[in-house]
């Protein structure tokens, strides 16, 4: 509920308890006194949160998760509303667990929080993240905590055949992109030939990509990220990728004038619209790079085209591929809508639950 939906309410942050205008109780919430969403529900029933409380939510979304054990030892845990726990997010990577408190009133009983995490997960240790910017609305400051535990520098991690380091500490959301696994597991399958990863960021796609593709070539601007990639690549003994340090714009360009052709592309690019006052220009770097891409397909060729930037709705994501489809002058197939991992799942009502768009493209022969 926002700002402009409350009456009487000078308290400090925290859980509350909510009553409409005739006095009927609504349930209890959390209630963050600065930000413009005052209220995020917790429960409709008049029962007190408890350290209990937050066990059995916990423990219930773990519980939905078990069937990934198979697959991966990293995978979200708690997805904030899709699990019925606003504001909370859990990571879980091997025996550690990631957490961020995005809201003023989870903050103030991180105490009962933390507590049910330790009790239901039994984690070796726990980092809080807390370096989400979205903490800068609730007027909370930007921390990394070690919270339980000793957090260690690098954690391996397994993801189907391929193993990964990953830094809890400083990499990327809460240490590496789980929401793109099942793509990367997608994209493992039906790799071949020559495959190209742009925005590789620490190889996860590439070193996928490298158990069926004859060599692959990764693409980022970031030296530290590619640094990781290397290591990454070593841990599954890969020889076939090729690191590449450029801006992914450029190297596009220039694989074009090289007359050089791809049978595999993975596209994930950054958020490019951070605002939706820069949409428009967001949309068109989105389709400078399809359009680009696509012109290096071979015939039959695959393309994983994603954008993450929750501004682009999945309707303008593929709306800006027919334009870049039609530029291109190819026939390209949509074979598949991709999206983030079934570990975060998007509450239709609450659209900001859902942001990574993908779709999966052949060029026709
Ligand atoms: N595909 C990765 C995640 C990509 S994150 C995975 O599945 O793990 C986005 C990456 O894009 C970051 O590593 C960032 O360094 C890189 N990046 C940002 N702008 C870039 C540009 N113009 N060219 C190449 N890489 C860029």
């Amino acid at each position: 509920m926002y700002r402009s939906d409350i009456h009487d309410a000078d308290v400090p942050a925290g859980i509350v308890r909510v009553v409409d205008q005739r006095g009927r109780v609504q349930g209890r919430a959390l209630w963050s006194p600065t930000s413009e969403i005052r209220l995020r529900l917790l429960t409709t029933e008049d029962c007190d949160i408890t350290r209990g409380w937050w066990q059995a939510r916990i423990g219930a979304a773990r519980d939905r998760r078990m069937p990934l054990e198979s697959i991966t030892n990293a995978y979200r845990i708690v997805h904030a509303e899709a699990d019925g726990l606003p504001a909370l997010i859990i990571d879980r990577y091997a025996d550690h667990a990631v957490v961020q408190l995005l809201s003023a009133g989870l903050e103030a009983v991180r105490g009962d929080v933390l507590g049910a995490i330790v009790d239901v997960l039994s984690p070796e240790s726990i980092l809080l993240r807390n370096d989400a910017s979205v903490r800068r609305h609730e007027g909370l400051s930007l921390t990394v905590e070690e919270a339980y535990g000793s957090v260690p520098p690098h954690v391996e991690i397994r993801e189907a055949t391929r193993r990964f380091g990953v830094d809890l500490r400083s990499g990327q959301k809460t240490g590496g992109f789980l929401d793109q696994r099942d793509n990367r597991l997608h994209m493992a399958k039906l790799a071949v030939g020559h495959a190209l990863d742009l925005f590789t960021y620490q190889g996860w796609f590439a070193i996928h990509l490298a158990e069926r593709a004859d060599a692959v070539r990764a693409v980022d601007t970031s030296e530290p990220a590619l640094e990781q990639a290397r290591h990454n690549a070593q841990r599954n003994a890969c020889t076939n990728i090729e690191w590449i340090a450029a801006n992914a714009f450029d190297e596009l360009r220039i694989l074009e004038r090289a007359g050089a052709r791809f049978d595999t592309i993975v596209l994930d690019p950054p958020a490019f619209a951070k605002r939706r006052d820069n949409l428009e220009r967001a949309l068109a770097g989105y389709k400078e790079l399809n359009l680009r891409a696509m012109r290096l397909l071979t015939p039959g060729g695959h393309l994983l085209t994603c954008s993450c930037s929750y501004h682009v709705t999945r309707s303008q994501f593929l709306e800006m591929l027919r334009a870049a489809a039609a530029d291109c002058g190819r026939r390209i197939e949509l074979e598949r809508h991709m999206g983030q991992s079934a570990d975060h799942p998007e509450v239709l009502t609450i659209p900001e639950t859902g942001y990574l768009k993908g779709a999966l493209l052949r060029a026709a022969h």
